[in-house]
């Protein structure tokens, strides 16, 4: 199986999801050149802003692997991932994320993809959403807990 390949299935996946009520975004994760997890578009079905098809396959594929790491896996999917998605894949530590449509394509079929990007080279005062920090005397507390626990599991 080839990169092709698999963005063909994220791509088919994505395409039957519209015709299921989902929005138009599939994805694959592969591990030793075996498929391992897929994810569709869930937000209108499930009523989850972040169900996300990358998000569902990267929970779908952690929780068959029982790890919260899925380093040694590539993430496929149909269109470049958003800003949530491509944090999502840092925190998991995919190895590769390959995607067949651009943030320009999902600008073009209605989405914010591009639009959410370009937020984030903008002040922060700008976001429809205002993001603000508020320094509290506890601000640091649940990090003195994390570090003072000496069986944590760092992740
Ligand atoms: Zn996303």
């Amino acid at each position: 199986m080839t990169d092709e390949t698999w963005l063909a299935h994220a791509l088919e996946l994505a395409v039957a999801n519209v015709a299921e009520g989902g929005g138009p975004f599939g994805a694959v994760i592969v591990r030793d050149g075996a498929l391992l997890a897929t994810g569709q578009n869930r937000v209108t079905r499930d009523n989850d802003p972040t169900a996300h098809a990358e998000v569902l396959a990267i929970r779908a594929a952690c929780a068959d692997l029982g790890d919260f790491s899925l380093a040694g896996c590539v993430l496929y999917t149909s269109c470049e991932p958003c800003p949530l998605c491509v944090s999502a894949a840092l925190w998991a530590r995919l190895d590769r994320v390959v995607y067949a449509a651009d943030r320009d394509d999902a600008a073009r079929g209605g989405f914010d993809d591009r639009e959410f990007y370009e937020l984030f080279a903008r002040d922060r005062t700008t976001w429809p959403t205002l993001v603000h920090g508020n320094r509290h005397a506890d601000s640091f507390a649940p990090f003195e807990a994390w570090l003072s626990k000496g069986d944590r599991v760092e992740y």
